[in-house]
C-alpha cells in the first residue's frame, strides 16, 4: 500500500474534543481521493524514542526495529481532501490524555510530519434511496459530515449525533433536506450507551428505501444495527455499519478482539 507523508500546515481546536488538522506538502504526491465519502486513512504514529522518521515507511521499519519501537497505526476519516491545494483534512477526537492518536492530535504544531498509508474506502450515500439515515458519535462526524455536504439537493436526510454537550456540536451543511438532533451524554455511561439507540427507536421512519450509515463505538453500533435488521426491514445492503472503536479497549487492544465481536454481531440476526 502506498505510503504518503504530511506536513501539518494547521491545527485548530474545533470544540473541546475534536481537532482539526490539515496536512499538505510534497509526500502527498500521488494521492488520489476516492469518490467514497467515508475514505480514511491509516496513520502511523512513532514513539517518542523512534530512531527513525519523521518520514518513514512503516514496513521497513517492522523488519529493521523491534516491536516496541514500531508506529502506532489507527484509522482516521478524510474529513476533506482539497484537490487544488492538495491538501488533507483530519478531524481527531481528543479523549482525555489516553491513547496515542488522540495526544498526538492534541500537541501537534505546524511543520510536524504525520506518516500514513491508504486511502482506503467503502460508502458513498445511494442515489437512488428515498432516504437516507446518518447515526453516528464523534469519531463519525468527519465521514457524517462529508457525506451531507455530497448529497444530492432535497435529499431527505436524518441524522441523529452524540456528543458531550452544545459546545461539542458542529455547524453542518448539506444540499438535502435534514433532520438533524444531537443528543447529549449525562455522564453515566449505561445510559449515555443507549442515546442514539433510542433515538433511532423512537424515529418515525420517511416512507421508502432507506440507506444507513451507522458507525462509532461498537457496543452502540451493535444495537443499532440489531433493531435496523430486525425491526425495520433493513437488509445489509441497505447499510453501511461497522464499530469505528470500542469503548475501554485501546485500539491495539479492539482490533485482537474484533473479528470474534463482528461475528457475534452477525449471528445476531442470523
Ligand atoms: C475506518 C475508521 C475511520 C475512523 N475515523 C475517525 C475519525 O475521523 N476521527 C476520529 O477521532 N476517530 C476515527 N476513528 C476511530 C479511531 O481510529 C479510534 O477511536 C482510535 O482508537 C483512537 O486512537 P487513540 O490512540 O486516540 O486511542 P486508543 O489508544 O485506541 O484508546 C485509548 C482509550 O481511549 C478510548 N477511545 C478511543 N477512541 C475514543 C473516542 N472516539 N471517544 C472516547 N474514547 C475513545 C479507548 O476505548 C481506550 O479506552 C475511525 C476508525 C475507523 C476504523
Amino acid at each position: 500500500m502506498a505510503v504518503f507523508h504530511g506536513i501539518v500546515q494547521s491545527r485548530e481546536q474545533l470544540t473541546p474534543a475534536l481537532v482539526r488538522v490539515v496536512l499538505g506538502g510534497p509526500g502527498l504526491d500521488g494521492f488520489v481521493m476516492p469518490e467514497e465519502t467515508d475514505a480514511y486513512v491509516n496513520v502511523a504514529i512513532p514513539p517518542a524514542e523512534a530512531p527513525y522518521g519523521p518520514v518513514f515507511d512503516p514496513a521497513d521499519v517492522r523488519e529493521t526495529y523491534p516491536q516496541e519501537l514500531w508506529p502506532v497505526r489507527r484509522r482516521y476519516t478524510v474529513r476533506s481532501w482539497d484537490a487544488t491545494h492538495r491538501t488533507i483534512t483530519l478531524d481527531f477526537v481528543v479523549h482525555g490524555d489516553s491513547g496515542v492518536a488522540g495526544p498526538w492530535a492534541a500537541n501537534v504544531a505546524p511543520g510536524d510530519v504525520l506518516v500514513f498509508q491508504g486511502p482506503g474506502s467503502g460508502y458513498h450515500p445511494d442515489p437512488e434511496a428515498d432516504w437516507h439515515l446518518m447515526v453516528g458519535d464523534e469519531s463519525a462526524l468527519p465521514a457524517i459530515a462529508a457525506s451531507l455536504e455530497s448529497m444530492a439537493s432535497g435529499a431527505t436526510v436524518v441524522v441523529r449525533l452524540v456528543c458531550d454537550g452544545p459546545d461539542h456540536e458542529v455547524p453542518l451543511s448539506s444540499p438535502g433536506n435534514l433532520d438533524l438532533q444531537w443528543l447529549h451524554r449525562g455522564g453515566d455511561v449505561d445510559k449515555d450507551g443507549a442515546l442514539l439507540a433510542d433515538s433511532v427507536v423512537a424515529l418515525d421512519f420517511p416512507a421508502g428505501r432507506v440507506h444507513a450509515f451507522v458507525h462509532g463505538e461498537a457496543q452502540e453500533i451493535r444495537l443499532i444495527r440489531r433493531h435496523l435488521l430486525t425491526e425495520r426491514g433493513l437488509t445489509r445492503r441497505d447499510m453501511s455499519c461497522s464499530p469505528y472503536w470500542r469503548r475501554s479497549m485501546s485500539d491495539e487492544a479492539w482490533r485482537r478482539v474484533k473479528g470474534e465481536f463482528v461475528a457475534a454481531m452477525e449471528a445476531d440476526v442470523a
